[in-house]
């Protein structure tokens, strides 16, 4: 398969020499791509005065109906996108049908939020206040859509979700998109997009697509223009940095690296519903794309007392999972997605293994069921134990992104797993199982605000709590500090990365007929 970027309303190629994309289960290469001699500032100029005007024209639910319009696109070709996913990142055809659905899901959320918002252009953001004596002087706060192009730049693990969560939010808003994935797992994209200008679905201009490296794409930023970043702290550090941003205020919104913790309280016994939740979600959170998820569980906080019987049950469970090549039958958990994810990988566990004993997998090699002899990207589902979790304390800056968490015996204080969470300095999600009102409310008044997502399984919701790896549409994603300090998605809320809210001041009624509020 030879990508090719599709930008100002065409595929290009690119020119000169292509680095080839290897399938991580066997490593037989699968595509090539090169972006070498794109006019980026070009492309965003299109996207700027072509797609931007076509659909600011549109109401909002015009681009719903653009969103249901992809979404459906994509969706007839599900089984050919699972399938090219499995070829092509490793993934199983659960992690596959995680990422494809999560794509068309959030694009048909969207899609209905828009429809619900009707035929408004923009918003227009709480009442008219009163700003003099007189009732007439008011001033008025509205949301527009950013006359601007919205860059998104993804991570490896979710070429598909990943991609169009953003694409949704910002078409809503109003505003044109030049999307990239990561090189490495950029087939799958490349096919979404191909289907999408196959159908004649998208109006001109409204899509960009880069498969390959940005290249100079993000120094042609302009004031109007947002960048929405899904990748590693070290590379949003590097963007943050870009001219476009610090000196003509295009906006970023990073989601970054996050040690997300799942808490156990001191009230669950072996063998409640909740604790079998709690179990359930940490082997799924680990092993589900192989750990490689922004929101997997990385700390595992129990109480000291019931800590062997923790680690007892998880290891009974990961030694289950069967590691091979996804297209091979029986096959629980895939490659890592490229060879230097899984020497970061390795390196990551050894490194944690200086203050954890590991109690399963480890950063040994193995091989794939299925695999060529010696080929793939495999590593098994590693489990680590630190008796003194405030000590351990590179479990809470280091992130293992692959399939590996750490438990750590904590005194069971409310207080005391608050501040371990804290330590991990800001994360995407964790999640806090137990039904103690008093130690629940301890915990999340002080632990809630290090993460952008809690979920609390108690005993009443045991059986209905959804993995906290699960990011939902109408809920936000996103976390502070070490996590980005970004927000996306949370329904109508991710369209504020795309809008400017303005304070309008003036005649009631002069604005009451311009605004319709
Ligand atoms: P990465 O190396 O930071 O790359 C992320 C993206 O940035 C890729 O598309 C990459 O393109 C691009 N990029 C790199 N340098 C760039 C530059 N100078 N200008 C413009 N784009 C540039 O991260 P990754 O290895 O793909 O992903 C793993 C990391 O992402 C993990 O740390 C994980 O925690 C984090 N993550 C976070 C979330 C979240 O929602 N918070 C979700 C998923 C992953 P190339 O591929 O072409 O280099």
């Amino acid at each position: 398969m030879r990508l090719q970027s599709y930008l100002l309303d065409q595929w290009m190629p690119g020119e000169g020499p292509t680095r080839d994309l290897v399938n991580p289960a066997t490593e037989e290469v699968i595509a090539q791509t090169t972006t070498a001699g794109i006019d980026f500032a070009a492309a965003l100029h299109h996207a700027r005065t072509v797609g931007g005007p076509a659909l600011r024209a549109m109401t909002f639910a015009e681009r719903g109906g653009l969103l249901k319009a992809m979404s459906r696109a994509l969706y007839a070709k599900r089984e050919e996108l699972i399938t090219l996913s499995s070829r092509c990142n490793g993934a199983t055809r659960g992690d596959s049908k995680f990422d494809i659905d999560g794509a068309t899901g959030t694009l048909s959320h969207y899609a209905y939020i828009g429809k619900t918002m009707g035929d408004a252009r923009f918003t227009i953001d709480g009442e008219a206040e009163k700003l003099s004596s007189g009732a007439r002087y008011v001033g008025q706060h509205v949301r527009l859509p950013r006359p601007g192009v919205a860059v998104h730049i993804n991570a490896f693990n979710f070429p598909a979700w990943g991609t169009f969560e953003k694409i949704a939010t910002a078409i809503l808003a109003g505003m044109p998109v030049v999307t990239k994935p990561a090189t490495a797992t950029s087939p799958l994209t490349y096919r979404m997009v191909q289907i999408l200008i196959e159908e004649g679905v998208v109006p001109a201009g409204v899509l960009g697509f880069i498969a390959g490296p940005a290249g100079d794409l993000l120094d042609h930023l302009g004031p109007q223009d947002c960048v929405a970043f899904t990748g590693s702290a070290d590379t949003a550090a590097r963007l943050r940095a870009g001219p476009g941003i610090l000196e003509r205020s295009a906006r970023i919104n990073v989601e970054a690296d996050s040690l997300n913790a799942a808490v156990l309280g001191p009230d669950v016994g072996v063998g409640d519903d909740v604790w079998y939740t709690f179990i359930r979600n940490i082997v799924k959170d680990m092993t589900q794309k192989t750990g490689q998820k922004c929101t997997a569980v990385r700390r595992v906080f129990v109480p000291e007392a019931i800590a062997g019987e923790v680690v007892e049950a998880l290891v009974d469970e990961l030694s289950r999972i069967t590691v091979g090549d996804p297209t091979v039958s029986g096959v629980d958990m895939g490659p890592v997605a490229t060879a230097a994810q899984l020497r970061d990988c390795r390196a990551g566990m050894a490194l944690l293994s200086e203050v954890a004993e590991i109690k399963c997998g480890g950063p040994d090699a193995v091989s794939g069921v299925g695999a060529p002899e010696g080929k793939g990207y495999y590593i098994a589902p590693t489990l680590l134990f630190a008796a003194n979790a405030r000590e351990a304390s590179v479990v809470h800056r280091h992130e293992v992104f692959g399939p590996c968490a750490t438990v750590l015996a904590y005194s069971g204080e409310a207080t005391e797993a608050a501040e371990l969470v804290a330590m991990g300095q800001g994360c995407l999600v964790s999640s806090v199982y137990g039904s103690d009102k008093a130690w629940m409310s301890d915990f999340l008044m002080s632990a809630a605000c290090w993460n952008g997502r809690v979920v609390v399984c108690s005993k009443k919701v045991a059986d209905q709590t959804l993995p906290p790896g699960m990011v939902l549409p109408n809920q936000v994603h996103g976390g502070p500090g070490r996590a980005g300090g970004g927000e996306e998605l949370g329904g109508v809320r991710g369209l504020d990365l795309y809008t400017n809210r303005t304070a309008i001041q003036g005649d009631r009624g002069l604005l009451k007929k311009i605004l319709g509020a």
